[in-house]
């Protein structure tokens, strides 16, 4: 798949990657068809919106601006974010760098133009940055401000990169086009071709900066460039220079290894990520042939798997026969079906905010979904578009010994009453140590739900028995009348 980075604007993934967010059926029918058609909602509460996820990547650009071109209300998601990344993750040590145009309703019948440019020189004045990213809005989308323009006559005068990112909710159906959005505008305009490859370089694609490849990338001699949350403008601009990507999540990181590759000739390591023993094997052989590094990656393998025997055999006798939910991103999800697995767990169902029926690297090696039903079997999917009521429900029906969750679905299942973990952005769970704590993690909360349970005595649902006990997916329509 070509990736085209002459326009400012990204392919959506509707269209890229054919991507649904209404499904239920199981993996080995979304195998066996790559063109199922999305199957709208005749209700639906709300989602997340693609602006958020730009914000979610370039705001973390250390030395980088953003202006968003929209109302105050689209910058809702901001304190939560500047407080996450400075005391959730305690890692980043400075506000994020951020300016909202603040569209009234004058500026949408008179055009934001002019408010637009004052806000993006007041960004160069107020924080210096290396690059500013100029993000769209429904509200500025809507009224056709020229944001591209814009950005071009001020990124001349004043020699930084000024990036249009065209990055509005309604413009896509899917959320995750935002990391698409944002990777886009870092390739087009910031990445540079390579002055030297580093041989030893490999780069990270990571939801966060601390990364737990490390110690076996440590191990190979393998030098690591994380991207893109912490990286800084000039270590985006020579990402080119390393010699391969690795990622773990196709909704955050398709897209830029894809592009890496295709435009710069680094590239992406084709396999599973490493979730569960068997794809920790696979992926560290495949960097093993990449790299050259053959007998080192079996030395490695081998080491880790005897540190882990002892604990996983412990594990095992402990949880064989639990049952999970897993409510998850579509890749991620896919991957901790294997880690469930190898622990003997059974899984009884997975709610997964959208599917993409291709990838950006069309190689069946990437295809994390066919590995994992290859390996481990069916099992049965529901694609939920994050809507909070069907995981309830869905949730509510299975009765899980273990509700597996990432975002805002842990905090239904423990309102049910259902131990419940969540699966984070620092992902702990990857490698052979990986399978270890998040096995721990699952016995300490199966072991302990007295918390939980007392959570469930002094909550009320929003929802009613009746929804409850109405079909998961009762609102999506037939695929005939989508
Ligand atoms: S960009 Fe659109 S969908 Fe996103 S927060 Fe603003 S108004 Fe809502």
């Amino acid at each position: 798949m070509s990736i085209n980075l002459s326009q400012p604007a990204v392919e959506l993934r509707e269209s890229r990657l054919k991507t649904i967010t209404g499904y239920e059926g199981d993996a080995a029918e979304l195998l066996s068809k790559n063109d199922i058609p999305n199957r709208e909602r005749s209700f639906t509460q709300c989602g997340s919106c693609s602006a958020d996820q730009v914000m979610n990547l370039l705001t973390q650009i250390q030395d980088a601006a953003v202006v968003e071109h929209g109302p105050a209300g689209c910058a809702g998601d901001i304190p939560m974010r500047n407080g996450v990344f400075r005391t959730g993750n305690k890692r980043m040590g400075y506000n994020v760098k951020y300016l909202n145009t603040n569209l009234d309703e004058k500026d949408t019948i008179y055009g934001g133009g002019a408010k637009l440019e004052k806000a993006i020189r007041e960004a160069k004045r107020r924080f210096n940055p290396k690059a500013i990213f100029v993000t769209t809005t429904c509200a500025s989308a809507i009224i056709g401000d020229d944001v591209p323009g814009i950005c071009n006559e001020l990124e001349e005068e004043f020699g930084i990169p000024v990036i249009a990112t065209l990055c509005e909710g309604f413009r896509t159906n899917i959320w995750a086009t935002g990391f698409d959005s944002a990777n886009h505008s870092i390739l087009r305009k910031i990445v540079k071709p390579a002055r030297q490859k580093q041989p030893d370089l490999i780069n990270v694609i990571s939801f966060e900066h601390k990364f737990l490849y490390e110690s076996v990338f440590r191990q190979l001699g393998l030098r690591t460039n994380h991207i893109v949350p912490l990286s800084t403008v000039e270590e985006l601009e020579r990402i080119s220079e390393a010699a391969a990507t690795v990622q773990y999540c196709e909704t955050l990181g398709s897209y830029l290894a894809a592009g890496l590759e295709e435009h710069f000739g680094v590239l992406e390591i084709k396999a599973p990520a490493p979730f569960g023993i068997k794809a920790s094997d696979e992926l560290l052989r495949e960097i093993g042939r990449v790299f050259h590094k053959e007998e080192e990656v079996e030395k490695v393998i081998i080491s880790e798997k005897e540190k882990i025997a002892e604990d996983l055999e412990r594990l095992r006798g402990r949880l064989t026969g639990k049952t999970a939910y897993i409510a998850a991103g579509g890749p991620l999800a896919y991957s901790i079906i294997a880690l469930v697995k190898d622990l003997g767990m059974e899984v009884v169902g997975t709610s997964v905010w959208h599917h993409d029926q291709k990838y950006d690297n069309d190689d069946e090696r990437l295809n994390f979904l066919r590995f994992g039903v290859e390996t481990y079997g069916n099992f049965k999917v529901g694609v939920c578009n994050k809507q909070a009521f069907e995981v309830t429900n869905a949730i509510n029906k299975y009765k899980p010994d273990i509700a597996i969750t990432r975002h805002l679905a842990t905090v239904w299942a423990a309102k049910l009453g259902v131990p419940s973990i969540f699966a984070g952005n620092e992902p702990t769970e990857m490698l052979y140590d990986g399978l270890i704590r998040f096995g721990q993690s699952i016995d300490d909360a199966i072991s302990n739900p007295a918390y939980i349970k007392n959570v469930a005595k002094h909550s009320k649902l929003p929802y009613t028995d009746w929804w409850l006990k109405q079909g998961t997916y009762s609102f999506l329509r037939s695929e005939q009348n989508v």
